[in-house]
């Protein structure tokens, strides 16, 4: 096992604030970490992704084109595209980072959001894939999406969850997953952690987001994959727990929801 036995479920370790010393973290990961998942944004970082997640056994990818981003889809064959990568790659476990960012003015409109989160969430479903899921400032929108939109068991996770208590009951009783990162540790944000409290042990994740959102004691600084130990033990703390049980709990959620980690 790993030094810490956990995974950190939602990373972006393709990004250039890791570029001056990658090699070095990578190394350290593989000791740290049962497993990481590094996510696309675009079509580029998916491919990035997945190059790394060839790199380095314990690195998965998720492939798909983010809220932010969407503006750079060329071509409606964006799709085919992903769909090329995640069949070639047995180390795609997910479609993501995918959903709908409000809080950008600069993002494209909303109708343009919906449709290439709806397309991006058909494919996962046709490949059997989970879709991880970014809502920003779009939580009317992204509840009314799942409820009406996609397969019922269709399997998804709320990346980084930021929703109230009740919209995250209504993603239980459908058997979504919530991630929990940095956000979880700052001091103001008490509704995340009434969340992460509530939230049933069988649909709780652990990520990053790095390299931003770094936890407390690291808040501003460079996120990188290892600082999930810190938004574990702040877990237990706020579930009544211990580390070892957090991190095995979310390990076995992590395994369960995306099938193809080792
Ligand atoms: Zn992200």
């Amino acid at each position: 096992m790993s030094r810490l036995g956990i995974i950190d479920t939602h990373a972006h370790l393709d990004d250039g604030r890791f570029d001056a010393d990658r090699a070095a973290v990578m190394e350290r990961l593989a000791r740290d970490m049962e497993a990481v998942i590094t996510q696309g944004t675009t079509y580029e970082s998916s491919v990035a992704s997945v190059k790394m997640a060839e790199q380095y056994d314990f690195v998965y990818a998720a492939v798909g084109w983010h809220p932010e981003d969407l503006a750079g889809i060329k071509s409606e064959s964006y799709i085919a595209e992903l769909e090329a990568l995640a069949k070639e790659h047995k180390k795609v476990v997910a479609i993501g980072e995918i959903g709908l960012d409000y809080y950008w003015k600069e993002n494209e409109p909303k109708d343009v959001q919906l449709l290439r989160l709806k397309q991006q969430c058909d494919l996962a479903y046709s490949l059997d894939l989970p879709v991880v899921i970014h809502d920003r400032e779009a939580h009317g929108d992204c509840l009314r999406f799942f409820q009406n939109e996609v397969p019922k068991d269709l399997k998804v996770v709320f990346h980084c969850y930021s929703g109230s208590l009740e919209m995250a009951k209504e993603l239980w009783k459908r058997g979504y997953y919530l991630g929990f990162g940095g956000t979880s540790t700052y001091k103001n944000n008490k509704k995340v952690r009434e969340v992460l409290a509530a939230c049933p042990e069988e649909l709780f994740l652990l990520e990053t987001d790095c390299p931003y959102l770094a936890p407390e004691p690291f808040r501003g600084r460079r996120n990188d994959p290892a600082m999930t130990e810190f938004v574990a033990q702040n877990a237990a703390l706020v579930r009544g727990t211990d580390f070892a049980h957090i991190a095995e709990q979310t390990t076995k959620n992590a395994r369960t929801l995306f099938g193809r980690i080792k």
